[in-house]
């Protein structure tokens, strides 16, 4: 079946086309560079922009895909969590385009979309699998027996997500927003990542105890913020690229090391990556060698696939179809805080 995925949770207006698990069209308009000079999302100037970007958007994906709005055979869009505003121009164009061509709607979760894009790339999921989901909004980790059945969560950050961090430390290195790739080519471009050790939240023993799998990323934000304000005082200059690279090997320590943990505890063998920050080099490195050592199979879709975008959630939509679950009423809500446990709305 033909899928069409809409997704406006953030500040990128996304349609994806898919056809069972094969990638058709994945247009992406964003609003990131009307927010930049904010430093972060405006939910208003977010919603004004997928209002104007989503019929052309839309027109742009069947261009590419080949294909006409009639021969979808069921919208999905994401129903939460995101923005309100936001979510609701996609929830609205969907009900719009799914009455239209009578075809079912599916509204569904963003975090589980960022789990299923994977399926574009490497096929169907793992049966039982952890799946780390690192992104602006979310760090978790999640057991996933089967996407289209819910997730089971294991644990998640008790402070600021993994992305969080990551834009925080770059603003703070001077970096434009938003700051993970930025940080990201920092310190590839020479950033020696043992020239500073940051902290590594939850993750003494006592911490071990009741936080074996959440993750902390406040203090370590506050602890590189420190380090650069030190330095600033003394009149000395930044190393930006070695401070970039030095967070950076904190952050994806501590991802990778509690993600295989996840995986030994459910006695699963693959770990998978989603989310905006599964597109860092260093994580993407570093899981890849820490899972070979551990004998865990990775799987992370290609960069592109881990930024907001609507195959993802047309991935989704198509794993739900696939599995013959039943689609969404057409008075769906935009539910800003839907719960990582609810797939489909
Ligand atoms: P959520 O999915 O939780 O609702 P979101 O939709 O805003 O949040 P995504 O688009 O999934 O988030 O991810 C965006 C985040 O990913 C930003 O914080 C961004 O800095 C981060 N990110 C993107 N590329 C990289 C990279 N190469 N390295 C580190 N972080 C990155
Ligand atoms: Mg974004
Ligand atoms: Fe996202």
């Amino acid at each position: 079946p033909l899928i069409l995925g809409i997704e406006t949770s953030c500040d990128e207006t996304g349609i994806g086309i898919v056809r069972g698990q094969t990638l058709l069209a994945d247009a992406v308009a964003s609003s990131v560079d009307e927010h930049a000079r904010f430093g972060g999302v405006v939910p208003e100037v977010a919603s004004r922009a997928h209002l104007e970007a989503m019929v052309p958007t839309i027109r742009r994906a069947c261009e590419t895909a080949g294909v006409q709005l009639s021969d979808v055979d069921a919208v999905a869009v994401t129903s939460g969590p995101g923005l309100a505003g936001a979510l609701l121009v996609g929830v609205a164009a969907a009900k719009g385009l799914a009455l239209a061509i009578d075809k079912p709607l599916y509204g569904v979760n963003h975090l589980a979309a960022h789990v299923a894009v994977d399926t574009l790339e490497h096929g169907d999921l793992p049966k039982g699998c952890v799946a780390m989901l690192v992104s602006g909004g979310h760090s978790s980790l999640l057991a996933v027996e089967d996407i289209t059945d819910g997730v089971l969560p294991m644990g998640s950050t008790i402070d600021d997500a993994a992305g969080e961090a990551f834009d925080k430390v770059a603003r703070v290195l001077g970096l434009p927003f938003p700051g993970g790739p930025y940080v990201d080519k920092a310190a590839r471009d020479g950033g020696d990542r043992l020239y500073v050790t940051f902290p590594r939240g939850l993750t003494s023993q006592r911490d071990l105890e009741r936080h074996r799998f959440d993750f902390s990323f406040s203090g370590l934000k506050t602890a590189v913020a420190r380090w650069v304000e030190a330095r600033r005082r003394d009149g000395e200059d930044v190393p930006v690229n070695h401070v970039a690279a030095a967070f950076q090997e904190a952050v994806c320590d501590v991802l990778t090391r509690k993600a295989i943990d996840a995986c030994k505890d459910r006695g699963y063998e693959h770990l998978l990556i989603g989310g905006g920050v599964a597109a860092n080099s260093r994580l993407r490195q570093l899981a890849e060698e820490r899972c070979t050592e551990a004998g865990i199979a990775v799987r992370v879709p290609r960069p592109g696939l881990c930024t907001d975008n609507g195959a993802m959630v047309a991935a989704l939509g198509s794993e739900l179809v696939r599995a013959g679950k039943s689609p969404s009423p057409l008075d769906l809500p935009a539910d800003s805080s839907m719960p990582i446990t609810m797939v489909v709305n």
